[in-house]
């Protein structure tokens, strides 16, 4: 059989990695109770797709569709990662990044999300989780940032109404899983004008991207936001596999930088990255969260023309989100 690129040997490719740079890393060894997992997750997701979750883990393995599978032991550690995200945020004081799987951006209230065809490896929604623990804490003013490559489509479902602030920046919709968040899906009802989709084509490098940050960072400073909650993907990164971004470590320590920079109360959670993002991306993250000054060369989008063009289809999004989210204009 071969290998399912989400597996626990992803965790191990980073942790190593990080050791070797001489990064410091916290071993969290926990069991979470799980009876009050599941009353939280009650909170993000429908009581039926907890119920239908949990039959499922009673076999040793199962399969949910093409992309997602469960073990006998995956509800536990899915609750695990899930409940730790919601506590995190209840009680973090300094910036956390939480290295755990599975992941969870592309799990909705019953699973798929919008209109995606499977839930891309995820059973339970930890970004939603921490939003949760944030908004339990206290905070009104919440903003969720996914930078995966892949658009975080069930958390996007989940707070689609909501007044929750939302950039999600992913490879273009058409051209990859989930084909879902379009740059025109801004939210609805009291979400309406804070959710952010913006989208690259294939073979965008640093180049347009470090732009477009540029305008995120903008949006969130000017925001100004009491808590944020990062999805941390890495399968942007050049030939990480599963996307087809031409990302590199500029690109990575600017996303670092620019949370740093918020200095807002942050839970970053990981979500995608499978072979060289785990490694070099999360290493250019973490010197930029640290306030490393490390310099790097900007890879270049193949096709000025589409850079080009994509650059204006995101400013128009960011300028839309400025007027109804930060009430500017009409
Ligand atoms: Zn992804």
């Amino acid at each position: 059989m071969e290998k399912h690129p989400e597996n626990p040997g992803r965790i191990l490719v980073l942790v190593n990695n990080l050791s070797r740079q001489g990064f410091t890393v916290e071993h969290v060894s926990r069991r979470v109770d799980v009876e009050e997992a599941r009353r939280t997750a009650a909170r993000v997701h429908a009581k039926g797709y907890i119920q239908y979750l949990e039959r499922l883990s009673r076999n040793k393995y199962s399969v949910i569709d093409e992309d997602t599978y469960l073990t006998e032991d995956s509800m536990e550690l899915a609750y695990t990662t899930f409940q730790t995200s919601y506590e995190l945020a209840l009680s973090l004081a300094e910036p956390v990044f939480y290295v755990s799987r599975p992941p969870g951006h592309h799990a909705g209230k019953g699973g798929k999300a919008m209109r995606a065809p499977s839930q891309g490896f995820c059973l339970l929604n930890n970004a939603a989780a921490a939003v949760l623990g944030f908004k339990d804490r206290g905070f009104n003013r919440i903003a969720v940032m996914d930078f995966d490559v892949h658009h975080g489509n069930g958390t996007m479902e989940i707070f689609y109404d909501k007044r929750i602030l939302q950039v999600d920046l992913h490879q273009h919709p058409d051209t990859l899983y989930p084909f879902t968040g379009y740059s025109f899906e801004i939210g609805a009802g009291e979400g309406y004008g804070f959710k952010a989709n913006l989208v690259f084509n294939p073979f965008t490098g640093d180049d347009v991207y470090l732009r477009v940050l540029n305008m995120v960072h903008e949006l969130l400073e000017q925001y100004n936001p009491g808590a944020l909650v990062v999805s941390a993907g890495f399968d942007g990164f050049l030939n990480d596999g599963l996307a087809d971004l031409r990302l590199t470590e500029a690109s990575y320590a600017a996303l670092g930088r620019l949370i740093r920079s918020l200095g807002t109360h942050t839970l970053v959670i990981l979500e995608g990255g499978y072979s060289v993002g785990l490694t070099r991306g999360v290493e250019a993250f973490l010197h930029g969260l640290n306030g490393r000054e490390v310099s790097y060369e900007v890879s270049k989008t193949i096709s000025v023309a589409r850079g080009k063009e994509i650059l204006k289809v995101n400013e128009k999004t960011i300028l839309k989100i400025k007027e109804k989210a930060l009430g500017r204009g009409g």
